[in-house]
This record gives structure tokens, sequence and C-alpha cells, in this order.
């Protein structure tokens, strides 16, 4: 993702929801959004009228912003999805679901998805046991994720059950906490993604 320099926060005040963006915080009384929940700015308690249009707009930015990615590359996952012989708008979530720095996250080994990307970024995984450092890796069904053994004093690894319990994990991957490894039991499916997404308003945005 490029650099975003500014509060977190405002994203989630702007979406109207919770995005999850600074990981333990968001679960505290100190999360802007329960505090301040309305768009940030001067009229941001203005009511509005919201045009389908901007419904659509709204729901993409809020899932390129959960995931964290730039608009060229979540565009390049909804040609790719709609290509797929799947329902377009499940295979798009599918694929953002299936990128190593969500996959770090879901796994519980970074509190958000930006450390989770920072992790990979320095080489902290192995996957099928060689070295992987690209966030956007997607991976496959039977793909094994592990901490090299020198690399498992982090501290922030070792908060990472924490942040499982906290979450939950999916049902498509398995954890051995033990060892520092997940395993990616299958490709996940629309009903195992929790997160309130209606992927229909970004199918008709991109269709338009
Ligand atoms: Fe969003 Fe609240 Fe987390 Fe801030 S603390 S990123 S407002 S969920």
């Amino acid at each position: 993702m490029a650099k975003y320099n500014d509060p977190k926060c405002r994203l989630c005040r702007r979406e109207g929801g919770k995005l999850f963006l600074k990981g333990g915080r968001c679960f505290t009384e100190k999360c802007a959004y329960e505090r301040r929940p309305y768009a940030p700015g001067q009229h941001g308690r203005a009511r509005k009228k919201v045009s389908d249009y901007a419904a659509q707009l709204r729901e993409k930015q809020k899932v390129r912003r959960i995931y964290g990615v730039l608009e060229r590359q979540f565009h390049g996952y909804f040609v790719k999805a709609s290509l797929s012989k799947g329902v377009t708008g499940a295979s798009l979530l599918s694929m953002l679901e299936r990128r190593m720095d969500n996959v770090v996250y879901r796994l519980g080994f970074a509190d958000s998805r930006s450390q989770a990307r920072q992790l990979v970024r320095h080489g902290i995984f192995t996957l099928n046991g060689r070295k992987a450092d690209i966030p956007s890796l997607l991976l496959r069904a039977g793909d094994v994720l592990e901490v090299p053994e020198a690399r498992r004093k982090i501290p922030v690894l070792a908060q990472a059950q924490q942040a499982v319990a906290r979450r939950g994990l999916p049902g498509w991957l398995e954890i051995d906490a033990e060892a520092f490894k997940g395993v990616v039991k299958a490709l996940p499916q629309r009903e195992d993604i929790q997160t309130p997404i209606n992927e229909n308003l970004i199918v008709e945005l991109y269709s338009k």
C-alpha cells in the first residue's frame, strides 16, 4: 500500500463503520469511531442523501481500506475475479483474503494488516519452506506459512495468539501456535468471510 500518513481512524469515520485498522485499540473504548461515529470534517454530522453511485463508491473504498490495497491493484483483482468461473464478487473477496499479509493477520501473527505487511516485507516468514516477503502473494490451498526458529522471539509474534482469541480463526486456516506455523486448508469461500461487505455494490460500480 502506498504511504497513508493521515490518522487511520479517519478512514473508519469516513466509511461509517469500524474497519479494525489499529489492532488491539479497535477493541477498546479508545476507538475513535465509538467516540465519534460520524464522518470527519466540518459537515461530518450533516445528513446527506446517498446516491447509488456514492454507495457503490464508498463500499469499494471501504474494502480497499480494510485490505490496504491501492486502486490499480484492486481493479486488477476485480478483472481477474470477473474472468474467473465463480461469482465475481465472491471471487474478488476470496482473492483479497488469500493475500499473504491478510493470511498472516488472520493467523494472528500480527495485530493489524499493516503490521502484517511490515512483518512480511521484513522477511519474517517462510512459505512452504522458502523465504517469502511479498505481501500481495496469493496463497493456495495446502500452503504452509511458518516463522523460522531464529525469528520467533519477535515480541509481536508472542502476542499473536491473543489476537486470534479475540478475532477468531477462520475455518479455511489452521494454526499450530507452538510451532509458529499456519496452513491454508482450503480456499476461502464467501461464507468464510465474516467482514460486513456488500460486494455486489463493487461489482455494480465497476460494471458501469
Ligand atoms: Fe477504526 Fe476504531 Fe480501529 Fe480507529 S480504533 S482504526 S476508528 S476501529
